[in-house]
């Protein structure tokens, strides 16, 4: 598409986009009494309207029933969580029982290593890419010290060449096959988190599954941001957060993904509790762990309706829209607007102020771009924050910008790029 430089040509990028009324569905957060220019989706996504309504009702439940809430009512909460994995498992592709819905993200892939990190004295390595989100670095090196190695032998980071910010596929696959007598398990963000670049998690599945690896992914910017095909691509593990591109709230319920090939592994091991115990006998309270069949056999602990109540709130919203695939070609021109906006106001500054390290390469990247500011970067973002542009600010010089089809408009973008111009004139 031929973009231009115009409020009008925004607002009418806008008039023929089929999704624009879901952003009526959600909260935007107010700036001097408008709407705030929200491309912080990526960190947080916004409220939805019915988030509350959903939640009361649960809280209706509880104070007329009592502990009867859990077989009793319109939505026993005993069966609450069936409600969402529908909906997720197509958000992620995966079958239905492949899905379970609980705990955090962190808490979630430690308890998946626990099953997937199976180190023997000869294959014991973690391989992953270099700069992953820190708790997942945190994770990882817990786990590498659990099991009695050194960190720095038995955790092989994957970086970007000299001179580059983002990972070549090639690189990961010939890393990955120069370590297969060591490597125990791959693992890898499906989108990292600072460059916004999506890894290739077919080839890296197929790679770590050559080298007799197990092959686990943290999705945590990549679910409900673009979409996914686990399943198929035979993915051992993965989990996500569900704040983020999923719109449940801050600290929101987590979800996991179990592909089917290991339901029947009993060599597994996993770190149980009795919500993960068979369905039809959890209650007889019997000793000796059985799981329930499917990813619902890793559920360690109750329930908590009220998180998934706030993330059924959202769910409904994807379900509204269609697919991840339908909002992903939103997605695709949204972002594609707010790059070429970028770059116009560096044509404007006559020297590219704003480096965008997200790859161009529309099928590398989901909605957000990351921007390094040549200078003043911290002075522009506090710029852009008290005009009420919202993105969100990595040191050292990193602005992160993420328009979500869901809600935001071409003209969100169109303003924030106008204030990022604004913004390089009024700190120099
Ligand atoms: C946001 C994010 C987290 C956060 O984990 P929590 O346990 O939810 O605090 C972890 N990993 C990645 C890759 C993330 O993007």
């Amino acid at each position: 598409m031929n973009f231009e430089n115009s409020l009008s040509f925004a607002q009418s990028l806008d008039a023929s986009d089929q999704f624009r009324n879901l952003r009526e569905e959600f909260y935007i957060p107010q700036h001097k009494g408008n709407d705030a220019i929200y491309l912080c989706g990526n960190s947080l996504g916004l409220q939805p309207k019915s988030t509350e309504t959903i939640i009361m009702s649960q809280l209706a439940a509880w104070r007329n029933l009592g502990v009867e809430g859990w077989f009793e009512g319109d939505e026993p909460w005993l069966q609450y969580h069936k409600k969402l994995i529908g909906p997720l498992a197509k958000i992620v592709g995966a079958q239905a029982h492949e899905i379970a819905v609980m705990n955090s993200l962190t808490v979630n892939l430690h308890l998946l290593m626990v099953s997937f990190y199976k180190p023997t004295s000869k294959k014991y390595k973690i391989l992953m890419e270099a700069g992953a989100f820190p708790s997942d670095q945190y994770a990882v090196e817990s786990q590498v010290k659990f099991h009695g190695f050194e960190l720095a032998d038995a955790i092989i980071e994957i970086a970007p060449r000299e001179g580059e910010y983002t990972l070549r596929i090639e690189d990961i696959i010939v890393q990955i096959n120069a370590n297969a007598d060591e490597v125990a398990l791959v693992l890898f963000a499906g989108i990292n988190y600072y460059t916004g670049q999506i890894f290739d998690m077919k080839a890296i599945t197929a790679a770590g599954h050559q080298a007799g690896a197990y092959v686990g992914f943290d999705l945590a910017h990549a679910a409900g941001n673009v979409p996914l095909s686990l399943h198929e691509w035979g993915a051992d593990f993965a989990c996500w957060c569900s704040y983020k591109y999923m719109n449940s709230g801050p600290g929101g319920i987590s979800g996991i993904f179990v592909h089917e090939k290991h339901h029947h592994d009993t060599s597994l091991d996993r770190f149980a509790g009795w919500w993960g115990y068979k369905l039809k006998d959890r209650f007889k309270m019997t000793p000796g762990f059985q799981p329930e069949a499917g990813a619902e056999g890793w559920q360690v602990s109750t329930s908590p309706i009220l998180l998934m109540a706030s993330l059924n709130a959202s769910l409904q919203i994807f379900e509204k829209a269609g697919s991840v695939t339908a909002l992903n070609k939103k997605s695709i021109l949204l972002t594609a607007y707010l790059e070429y906006l970028i770059k116009q106001v560096n044509k404007q500054l006559n020297y590219e102020h704003f480096k965008i390290i997200t790859p161009a390469n529309q099928q590398e990247r989901g909605s957000q771009l990351s921007l390094i500011c040549k200078s003043d970067g911290k002075a522009i973002f506090d710029y852009l924050v008290s005009n009420g542009v919202i993105g969100d600010w990595r040191e050292p010089d990193v602005i992160r910008l993420s328009p979500v089809p869901l809600y935001n408009s071409f003209e969100d973008v169109y303003q924030a790029a106008k204030y990022l111009l604004e913004a390089v004139k009024h700190v120099q």
